[in-house]
C-alpha cells in the first residue's frame, strides 16, 4: 500500500476560467489542435492565455512514441503527420493575439527526422502570420539527429529550450529513452550553431534528488552554456505516475533561483508553480537585452 503525501497550502488553488478563456478552448477544438497548458491542466492557464498573452501549443498530434513516468500525454503508435497543423497553429496565434508563443511537440520516434519538417514549417507560418510574436522552441531531443536539429533552427526561432527533466542519477527512472548526456549535447550544439541564441532547460524538483544533484545539473547546464532555467514542483498527474517524493516550500525555490543566478544563468524561475514556459515572455525579453 503506497503511502501518499499530503499537498501542502501553496499547492491548492483554483484554476480560475472565464468567458475568454472558453471561447479560446472551443478554438482549440475548432482548429484540432493540442496545447499542454489544456493537456496538463496547467494552474497558470488563464494568467498565459488571457494576461500573459502566451501559450504552450503541442504539435505532431496527441500520441507520444515515449512513455515518460511523469508524463500525462498518452503513449501509443501516432497518426498520420498533419501537414495543415502548422497553418492551423499560426491561425490560433493570430485569433489569441498572443505575444509569446512556445511550440513543442511529442516525441516522434516513428519518423526519420522526428517531425522536424513539420516543427519548423510551423515556426515559419507563426513567423509570417504574427511577426510581432517571439517564438521558442522547446523539442524532444529527437534521439541525438543532429541534421534535424539544424532544420529546426534554421526556421529561426527565438529561444531554443530542452528539457533536462531531472538530475543526472534519475533520468532513467523518469524520462523514456531520453539521455542526460545526450540533452546535454543537444543544448550544447544549438549554441555552436547560434551562439547567440538564447538557451534554456527545465528541471522538476520532488522526484527524489537531493540539492547536491540539483546544483550538479546546474553545473552541467551551464558548461553548455545555458542561458536561462526553470525549477517546478513535479506533481503526479495520475496514480500510476510517478509518487511525489518531496514538496518544496517556496523559501526553498526561492534558495535555488539564488543559487542558479550565482552560477551565471542570466534568468532562473524557480517556485511551487512554475512550469517549463511560464512567464517566458520575460525570459526572452531580458535575455535578448543582454
Ligand atoms: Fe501554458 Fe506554460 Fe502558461 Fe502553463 S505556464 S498555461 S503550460 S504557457
Ligand atoms: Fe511526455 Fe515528452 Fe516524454 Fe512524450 S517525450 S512522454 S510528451 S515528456
Amino acid at each position: 500500500e503506497q503511502e501518499y503525501l499530503r499537498k501542502p497550502e501553496w499547492l491548492k488553488i483554483k484554476i480560475n476560467t472565464n468567458k475568454s478563456y472558453n471561447r479560446l478552448k472551443h478554438l482549440m477544438r475548432d482548429k484540432r489542435l493540442n496545447t499542454v497548458c489544456e493537456e496538463a491542466r496547467c494552474p497558470n492557464i488563464h494568467e498565459c492565455w488571457s494576461e500573459r498573452k502566451t501559450a504552450t501549443f503541442m504539435i505532431l498530434g496527441d500520441t507520444c512514441t515515449r512513455g515518460c513516468r511523469f508524463c500525462a500525454v498518452k503513449t501509443g503508435l501516432p497518426n498520420e503527420l498533419d501537414w495543415g497543423e502548422p497553418q492551423r497553429v499560426a491561425e490560433s496565434v493570430e485569433i489569441m493575439g498572443l505575444k509569446h508563443v512556445v511550440v513543442t511537440a511529442v516525441a516522434r520516434d516513428d519518423l526519420k527526422d522526428g517531425g522536424a519538417a513539420v516543427f519548423a514549417e510551423t515556426v515559419s507560418q507563426i513567423r509570417e502570420r504574427v511577426p510581432g510574436c517571439t517564438i521558442e522552441i522547446l523539442p524532444s531531443d529527437m534521439k541525438g539527429d543532429y541534421e534535424s536539429l539544424h532544420t529546426l533552427m534554421d526556421s529561426g526561432p527565438d529561444i531554443f529550450n530542452h528539457n533536462i527533466e531531472t538530475v543526472r542519477r534519475l533520468t532513467k527512472k523518469v524520462r523514456a529513452i531520453a539521455m542526460y548526456d545526450r540533452s546535454l549535447e543537444l543544448l550544447r550544439r544549438v549554441k555552436e550553431i547560434a551562439p547567440s541564441k538564447p538557451t534554456k532547460s527545465s528541471i522538476m524538483v520532488g522526484l527524489g534528488e537531493t540539492k547536491e544533484e540539483i546544483i550538479e545539473t546546474m553545473d552541467d547546464l551551464r558548461a553548455n552554456n545555458v542561458d536561462i532555467m526553470t525549477i517546478g514542483q513535479y506533481l503526479q498527474p495520475t496514480k500510476k505516475h510517478l509518487n511525489v517524493e518531496r514538496y518544496y516550500h517556496p523559501d526553498e525555490f526561492n534558495e535555488l533561483k539564488q543559487i542558479a543566478l550565482t552560477k551565471g544563468f542570466k534568468h532562473c524561475e524557480a517556485g511551487p508553480l512554475v512550469r517549463s514556459s511560464y512567464h517566458a515572455d520575460e525570459q526572452v525579453n531580458q535575455t535578448a537585452a543582454q
